[in-house]
């Protein structure tokens, strides 16, 4: 194992650590028992506030000032709304539930609220809210010498609550978002074995639209971050990783070059191909939380297309038989026209009979784009299909370069932001659109003081302060597309959605990927399923600004409890068909059976030697990640 160092900075061990903060002042706060050895029997407990070896005072405050006063107390605005309604805190989570950046500046909340009978979102007792990787080593330190639970967050949007642990320190990288353009980047001690690529190096904390701004709004490249605005680079890079155009780019670890993680004994590595490759392998898609703290990360950037596209459009059908004809429709409609790296994103199959279409191009003209889908169009108005199109359809080509550019969105939608007498004006911006979008794409965040850029996708909206009742994923392999099987997997469609509604997100597998994106997610720990899938199924819904305790506000645990069933029966008609259970390890079921083998597959085994390697007494347990088994569901007591 080899000891990194931290970009021309030396590594810095314990022993460094200590004499950085001072070892004689920092000695009386570490257990003695920890002091010798780390690893303390099969029973390890980890310790809370409650008990005797709960850190002094004065250990945290020379935690706090070893890390330059950046250990802060950890507001909880959910338990302000509960214990004192009208206090300034409580009024600030009512006006700003819905508003994923006020969500994500608190170090208290999560993106989701919790999940009924699995998690509620609890605050962590305190956090080191690090600027850079010197602080996480000795946030890391202190966890360790002094047995705490640790958590680690940076977006906050983990749907498994895995960023959030009551009685913790929490290492919070919100406030590390330094995004560094790089002309021809070579990863350390690659320089024989590399050539120079283009690459963007970002902090910790960076969310997508950081991301997107610096290296395609400001440079014209292209990054594969999320699809949703405000999810965290480094948790959706250690997940895998899917954008709208991942069909095309490939997986966020796919594209992971680099990073400098700081692991269980407090040393900064840097893991890429040539230095630490195996706990590299681990990071691209071992799940975040569970090998160390990612302290920065370098991403390849790729060229822009001159346009990415949209479609959204709503197909209604007449009756249980047309919709059955319709699913059979597009199934064939997808594999001859959409299976194929220009296209992305979503279709949406419903209870009522629906099926509405909202999808991402890469690399077509508005042309090319209609011409794609008139077959489909054509099906319904002249069939006997028994469907008809509802509401409007929207066929957009905008200017890659202005995808993510919210300055742009603002100017040439003013009614985004300001609405005219609540009758907006829509305008065709240079021929470029052929329709424009019916409600806008967007929304800004309008609180005082706020950036001007924070915007997020409205269609995101729904899934800020959500308490979920069911959530599941599974991939659909592409030989399901083959002439012989379409007629099957229609009729598991049709059956699955009499169930519950759920949505196949084309661009979350890599079935019709360029073979570039698929040589880089095959060097990706994710499973393996996912190079060959044509989608990922998705089902799940929930309940936004509910908690438990909350008098008016609790979640509805027996709604709850039916939808989670009726998930369950939707991607079961699914599963009978793939006739396995592979599925995306950040966008999945809580109470996923089988976890090892549905996130990683084959890749299981290797991974957990990794883990064992550099974190060998679970520093860093989450729900459902590497090593978690042999740990207590809370993550405090490892099991005999
Ligand atoms: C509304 C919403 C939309 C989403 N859209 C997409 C999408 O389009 N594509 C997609 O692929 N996924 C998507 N996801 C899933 C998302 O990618 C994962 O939940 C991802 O892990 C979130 O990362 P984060 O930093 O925002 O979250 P966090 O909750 O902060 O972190 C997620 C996990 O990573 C760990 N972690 C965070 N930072 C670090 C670090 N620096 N070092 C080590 N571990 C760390 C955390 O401990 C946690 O276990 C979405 C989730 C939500 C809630």
């Amino acid at each position: 194992m080899k000891i990194s160092r931290d970009l021309g900075k030396p590594a810095m061990g314990r022993r460094s650590f200590l004499k950085a903060v001072g070892s004689a002042a920092l000695l009386p706060m570490l257990p003695r028992k920890l002091l010798a050895s780390a690893s303390a029997g099969a029973n390890l407990r980890r310790c809370r506030p409650s008990d005797p070896a709960w850190p002094s005072q004065s250990a945290w405050k020379q935690l706090d000032e070893a890390v330059g006063g950046n250990l802060i107390a950890v507001d909880f605005p959910i338990a302000d709304l509960k214990n004192a309604p009208t206090s300034p805190a409580a009024q600030d989570l009512i006006k700003n539930v819905a508003n994923p950046y006020y969500v994500g500046e608190q170090p208290g909340l999560t993106e989701s609220f919790g999940w009924v009978d699995a998690w509620a979102t609890k605050p962590s007792v305190r956090a080191v809210a690090a600027r850079d990787a010197g602080d996480i080593a000795r946030a890391v330190n202190f966890a360790r010498e002094n047995n705490l639970r640790l958590a680690i967050k940076g977006g906050g949007h983990s749907y498994q609550g895995t960023s959030n642990a009551p009685d913790s320190l929490l290492i919070w990288t919100r406030h590390m978002k330094d995004i560094e353009m790089r002309t021809s980047f070579v990863p350390q001690g690659c320089e024989r074995v590399m050539k120079p690529q283009p690459a963007v190096t970002v902090g910790a904390g960076t969310i997508g639209r950081w991301a997107y701004q610096a290296v395609t709004t400001e440079a014209g490249k292209y990054v594969q971050g999320g699809g949703c605005l405000t999810v965290g680079l480094a948790g959706l890079v250690q997940g895998g990783g899917f954008g709208s155009l991942s069909k095309h780019y490939g997986t966020a670890a796919g594209s992971l070059l680099e990073a400098e993680v700081v692991t269980a004994d407090g040393q900064i590595r840097i893991a890429n191909a040539c230095n630490n490759p195996d706990l590299y392998w681990a990071l691209k898609g071992g799940g975040g939380g569970t090998f160390g703290v990612v302290s920065k990360m370098t991403l390849l950037v790729h060229d822009l297309p001159e346009y990415f596209g949209s479609v959204e459009l709503t197909i209604k059908a007449g009756s249980d038989d047309s919709y059955r004809r319709l699913i059979r429709q597009f199934v064939s409609f997808y594999q001859e026209q959409l299976f194929n790296d220009h296209w992305g994103e979503q279709a949406h199959f419903s209870q009522d009979n629906k099926l509405h279409i909202g999808m991402m191009s890469h690399g077509l003209d508005i042309g090319e784009v209609k011409k794609t889908w008139q077959p489909l169009l054509d099906w319904v108005a002249n069939s006997d299909s028994g469907c008809s199109v509802e509401g409007r359809t929207t066929m957009a080509c905008i200017p890659a370069r202005h995808f993510w550019d919210s300055l742009w969105w603002r100017d040439h939608w003013p009614e985004v932001v300001l609405p005219r007498n609540g009758n907006p004006v829509h305008a065709v911006i240079d021929d470029i659109l052929v329709h424009v979008m019916s409600n806008p794409a967007v929304t800004f965040d309008n609180r005082p003081g706020a950036s001007v850029e924070n915007a997020w996708w409205k269609g995101n909206t729904g899934e800020v302060a959500i308490f979920w009742w069911g959530y599941e994923s599974l991939w659909l392999p592409s030989s399901l597309l083959n002439d012989d099987a379409q007629q099957h997997l229609a009729d598991a469609l049709f059956d699955a959605s009499r169930h519950f509604g759920f949505a196949l997100h084309f661009n979350k597998g890599l079935g019709g990927s360029p073979p570039e994106a698929l040589a880089l997610a095959k060097e990706t720990c994710t499973n393996p399923a996912v190079l060959d899938a044509f989608a990922l199924v998705i089902a799940g819904d929930g309940q936004q600004a509910v908690y438990p305790g909350l008098s008016g506000h609790e979640p509805d645990l027996v709604s709850a409890r039916k939808a989670a069933n009726m998930i369950h029966q939707a991607i079961d008609q699914l599963r009978a068909v793939t006739g396995s259970d592979c599925a995306y390890v950040s966008e999945s079921n809580y109470f996923q059976e089988n976890f090892p083998q549905a996130y990683w597959g084959s890749n299981y085994p290797r991974l957990t030697q990794i883990k064992k390697q550099y974190d060998p007494d679970g520093l860093f347990i989450v729900h459902n990640g590497v090593g978690s088994e042999n740990w207590s569901p809370d993550g405090f007591t490892r099991r005999a």
